[in-house]
Parts: C-alpha cells; structure tokens; sequence
C-alpha cells in the first residue's frame, strides 16, 4: 500500500490516459479537481480558483469540452468557482451541453443554479443538463463508469446554529478497468470503505481535529480508508 500524502498542491496521478490532478483541497477554502481521458474532461468540486487553474492548465478548447461536473456537497469550499466557470463557458461560447452532477436536496447548489439560469437564461450558448442524484444509480458519460454513493457529512456548528445533516455524495469513477474513489467530505462511515476497498486511487479527506468530529475523519481514520485502495491521496487537511 502506498500513501501518496503532502500537503502540497498539485497532486496528480496517472495511468495511461486516465489523468487526475488535484488542485487544492483546504478545508473552508477551497477543493477542485480535474480528472480527464483521451475523450474526456471532467470537472470534480469546483471551488474557488477552479477556473484559473483549469485555464493554467488546459487550452480554452479543452475547457470548452468540459462536459460533465460532479460535485460531492454544496459547501462553500467546494462550489466557489462554479459561477466563474459556467459563465466562463457560454462567453468563450461553448456549444456543447453540460452535465451538472449533485447531490438532490443540496440547497446551496440549486440555489445558485437557479439563479445562474435566471440570470443567464438569453445568452447561454450550451445546454444545462441539471443531474440530482436522488439515489446509488450507476450510470456512464464517455466511456467512464460513475459510482455515486452517500457520505456523511454535516454543516459546521457556527454562532450556535445547530450542526445539519447536508447531502452529501462521494464518486467512484472506473475507466478502462481503473477506478479511482472521491469521498467528498465524511465522517468514517461504511459506504465510503465499501466503495474504497480494492479501488486503485482513493482521495480520502482527513479535516477531523479529533475522532469524536461527525462531520470529517482525522488523520488515522482516513489512513486506515486510504489503506484499502492500491494508492490514496489525503486531502482536506486542516493546516
Ligand atoms: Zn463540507
């Protein structure tokens, strides 16, 4: 078992042409990723920045291709940028339809959705398909095979609000017999392991400051889901 753990950003990983680069992963500010094949490019938790460093890293034409983003929860930390990004699309005048991938009854992301189309609604060049994922339904987008599951994840308690269960999803992506696990933000909980287990790539967070947190894992939890894949990234770790 081999950890791949900096607190450096980028990581990347990489099996022929199954390409994964994480941007950033820093709790309350920011999470994006990017996974892309020879026929694909996929945005994963757009947050803050997503767009600058898309644009560091891709030609406009390749982010003009962009046809699916999947977003494990509507915390700030990890749709920031998506505003950014889908305006960014319909002025470099995309014409290809977007898929936006979501966990169903995530406030925070319908929200500013129905908002971007009110506002937008006269000048979009490309179609919004808006995917809420209301259950495990498997389903493909270009030759990749996506694994939605549900995590367990809660809003930070602030000023006395009382602490919400949010919904929330993690992603397993299988490629070409490759399989790489995204668990968004979660507490320990079976679903992610089950997912994890045997997987080439897990991207495990780790922004628990101690093991009675409900909301995210410590170090040591994460560790011990990261173990059951062939590699595994750390991420969302408190600095
Ligand atoms: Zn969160």
């Amino acid at each position: 078992m081999k950890k791949k753990f900096s607190n450096k950003y980028p990581m990347v990983w990489q099996k022929d042409d199954l390409y994964l680069e994480i941007y950033c992963s820093i709790p309350n500010i920011a999470t994006g990723i990017v996974l892309s094949t020879d026929n694909s490019i996929f945005v994963i938790d757009p947050g803050d920045g997503i767009l600058r460093d898309l644009y560091k890293n891709f030609p406009k034409t390749e982010i003009l291709n962009i046809s699916d983003i999947f977003i494990s929860h509507g915390h700030h930390d990890h749709i920031g940028g998506l505003w950014g990004l889908l305006t960014y699309l319909f002025v470099m005048k995309k014409k290809t339809a977007l898929n936006i991938h979501y966990p169903l009854g995530s406030i925070e992301i319908s929200t500013v959705l129905k908002a971007f189309a009110d506002v937008y609604k006269n000048d979009l060049t490309y179609k919004i398909n808006l995917q809420a994922i209301i259950d495990n339904k498997i389903f493909s987008r270009k030759n990749v095979k996506i694994y939605p599951f549900e995590v367990e994840h809660f809003d930070d308690e602030v000023l006395g609000t009382t602490s919400q269960k949010v919904p929330a999803l993690g992603y397993k992506f299988v490629y070409k017999g490759k399989s790489i696990v995204y668990g968004g933000d979660t507490a320990y909980c079976e679903n992610l392991v089950k997912m994890t287990t045997g997987s080439d790539l897990a991207i495990i967070e780790a922004g628990g400051k101690s093991e009675n947190d409900s909301t995210h894992m410590t170090i040591k939890q994460a560790e011990s889901v990261g173990e059951t894949a062939n590699e595994y990234f750390l991420v969302h770790i408190n600095e």
